[in-house]
């Protein structure tokens, strides 16, 4: 790696990658692939999302139109991009992994304030540029490769400043030390039936014009593009023809870093690293291969939740379900029921809950199906079957059981229930009390359980201390737990607790094949190549 002169410390490398012609066309998996590809070859690997949105984090984003709100393990509510980082990586991305415009300006604001700039302007050059700079320098700390994706596509208005932060960035560290990966779509044209590279030439324009020349151009088609594509575009966009590379579509984006590797790329990223070893993608082959395979034995499962219509709102969940049943060999479904429309106990719903080999609720917030959430879980309680409940899903498990244990009207506080009824089985936890529709206020992040002995819990993690991240606002009400735990064994007893005892963290049935729930989110730690314990045991009990 690149040493710094003075202190002949270890300093990263830097990798850029920018989107052009349009977004959504994969950059972040491309990003997220090249790292699989250079952890493969044994460095450490980092990587960071700036976003030029103006809002401060993503926690006060809607699902239903962003995807999923990921957490960091220090309690960053991020987008989706940082699970798929932590997914392709296996690592764990921080605060400083995701870096949004509004926190940028939020930080120069109450510096300003603060009389920090001692009278001078505050500009967004030098001085938004330069925080971007040192955000970027930050995250890296450690690394031998530290990865940066930018958000939007290169010439969006509020993106501006972002590109010329990682122009400079390369006086700071050496251009030897940069590499700049430019991804532009290449469209089909159906009536002509050809692919048109005049998009992706002026999107090169448009990045030239910024000051930057890219090392490598990824063109994104739909199906294979001819060489001939890609040496246009070199042709007139005044890059070497090796460096832009086609990476077609592919069925699923665990194989993009097979169809990066296929691109040419490993060629470019050898000799910026400085070494030609091959990586090593055999667990990533062995995991396609599994998820490949049609097996003889399909578990079926249901999803009972609100935001249905986004398959992105749920993808940590999704994506650890899909990859522990590809370990367990067996194939998958999993179904999205909308709980709104299973509020009535019907019998129908329940008879179709009971077409399901195993029932997942997981978080959410606000009343909006809950009653429906309560009664998937009322019925796994009662019918044994399998059931995983991740944050909400843990308090619609604890709210049926104190129903099905007396309290007829038990609820949870979030969901306007009233404490003079003495029903609120959840209510909210110290410190919440106003805050909560202000952003970045919850129990976010790492907080560590300690887990019953001989619990399934217990004996799914192997272990009886165990770290998990968290997203909430509300927690179990133990004053209810006599009702929870029930009557001859139908309830929930509590298998997790903070280590003081004051919350509780893990519930399950003893009398079920498998009931577990947590306050936590267990779904933010799962791998493809290394699957949480509970999503593989819950498949496993699916079988
Ligand atoms: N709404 C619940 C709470 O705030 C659950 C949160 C979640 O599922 N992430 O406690």
């Amino acid at each position: 790696m690149a040493k710094d002169k003075k202190n002949e410390k270890k300093m990263p490398k830097y990798i850029f990658v920018t989107g052009g012609v349009l977004s959504g066309v994969g950059k972040g998996i491309t990003a997220a692939s090249i790292g699989a590809i250079l952890k493969a070859k044994g460095y450490k690997v980092s990587i960071q999302k700036c976003d030029p949105y103006l809002n401060v984090d993503a926690g006060l984003l809607n699902p239903v139109e962003h995807g999923e709100c990921f957490v960091t393990h220090d309690g960053r509510e991020t987008d989706l991009d940082l699970g798929h980082y932590e997914r392709f990586l296996d690592f764990e991305t921080s605060k400083y992994s995701s870096v949004l415009s509004g926190a940028l300006y939020q930080e120069l604001i109450n510096k300003e304030r603060n009389g920090g700039f001692h009278g001078k302007t505050v500009q967004m050059v030098p001085h938004f540029t330069d925080l971007v700079q040192e955000k970027i320098a930050k995250a890296s700390e450690g690394s031998d490769i530290h990865i940066v994706e930018i958000g939007g596509t290169v010439g969006d208005y509020e993106g501006l400043s972002f590109i010329e932060a990682i122009r400079l960035f390369a006086n700071r560290v050496g251009r030897e030390n940069c590499l700049y990966v430019h991804v532009v779509y290449v469209p089909w044209i159906n009536t002509s039936k050809e692919l048109k590279t005049k998009p992706a030439q002026n999107a090169l324009k448009d990045l030239r014009g910024f000051g930057i020349i890219p090392d490598v151009v990824v063109c994104r088609t739909e199906r294979p593009a001819p060489r001939a594509i890609c040496e246009k575009i070199a042709a007139f966009s005044g890059i070497d023809k090796d460096a832009v590379l086609n990476l077609p579509d592919i069925e699923s984006v665990y194989d993009v870093p097979f169809n990066v590797l296929k691109s040419g790329v490993l060629e470019i990223l050898n000799k910026f690293v400085g070494d030609d070893k091959e990586p090593d993608m055999s667990k990533w082959k062995e995991f396609s291969r599994l998820r490949g395979k049609k097996w003889a034995k399909t578990v079926r499962v249901a999803l009972v939740a609100k935001y249905v219509g986004n398959d992105d709102a749920y993808i940590c969940v999704t994506e650890a379900l899909k990859a522990a049943a590809a370990w367990e060999k067996v194939n998958i479904e999993i179904d999205w029921l909308n709980a709104e429309e299973m509020s009535d106990y019907e019998k129908a719903d329940m008879d179709m809950l009971d077409t399901y080999d195993g029932i997942v609720v997981p978080g959410g917030f606000g009343d909006r199906g809950v009653e429906g959430k309560i009664r998937a879980a009322k019925y796994a309680l009662e019918y044994n079957k399998p059931y995983l409940g991740l944050c909400l899903g843990m308090q619609v498990a604890c709210i049926a059981a104190a129903r099905m244990g007396g309290i007829e009207n038990a609820n949870s506080e979030e969901f306007g229930a009233n404490e003079k009824d003495g029903n609120n089985v959840i209510y909210i936890m110290e410190g919440q009390v106003g805050k909560e529709s202000t952003g970045g206020t919850m129990r976010l992040g790492d907080y560590p359980a300690k887990l019953k002995k001989g619990s399934k819990a217990a004996q799914a993690y192997g272990e009886e201390e165990v770290v998990e991240r968290h997203r909430h606002r509300y927690e179990v009400n133990q004053k209810f737990l006599p009702e929870i735990e029930g009557q001859g064994g139908l309830g929930l007893v509590v298998s997790g607790t903070s280590p003081d005892g004051k919350l509780v963290e893990f519930v399950e049935s003893p009398r079920c094949k498998f009931f577990v729930a947590t306050q936590a989110h267990p779904e933010f730690k799962s791998r493809p190549l290394n699957v949480h314990p509970l999503f593989r045991e819950f498949v496993k009990s699916l079988k």
